[in-house]
């Protein structure tokens, strides 16, 4: 695996993940739904909430089909075609325009339910890191928020 997790260290804290995800193309969907579910396992928290956010402005976060790869293939050509890389009358110099375009669509955090300490999805879904300015080092927030006790 090319990600890694690590807990941050104060207590009040101790539900939120980091994970590093490398990416190896510019455009791409990477599936990063194993590495969530390992951290809400360890989190402890049995029915709750998981945050999953992505602190870029180049990269976002989406859900979507995980069981066929060609559906992320598709979605990555989609987009490439929705914001090419020089399309006319972009200003931002750094000249990445598009891929702020494509994180702004897809936006850059997403919620899954938890039950019985695991990751609510529907049977074809998984959780995607979206990379539209790759390939780089990525880090994914995970916050398992547990229900409040009544
Ligand atoms: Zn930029």
């Amino acid at each position: 695996m090319s990600a890694s997790a690590r807990s941050t260290g104060s207590p009040s804290a101790a539900r939120t993940a980091r994970l590093a995800v490398k990416t190896s193309r510019r455009t791409e969907l990477r599936n990063i739904t194993a590495d969530i579910a390992d951290i809400v396992a360890r989190s402890g928290v049995v029915s709750g909430v998981c945050h999953v956010y992505v602190p870029h402005t180049t990269a976002g976060v989406t859900i979507n089909e995980g069981a066929d790869p060609d559906v992320a293939r598709d979605i990555e050509l989609t987009f490439d075609r929705l914001a090419p890389r020089n399309a006319a009358g972009y200003q931002h110099a750094e000249g990445n325009s598009d891929s702020h375009v494509k994180t702004a669509i897809v936006g850059s955090s997403q919620t899954v339910f938890i039950e019985h300490g695991r990751l609510v999805l529907g049977t074809w879904q998984a959780i995607f890191l979206c990379e539209f300015d790759g390939p780089r080092t990525r880090e994914v927030l995970v916050r398992s928020v547990p229900d409040a006790a009544v």
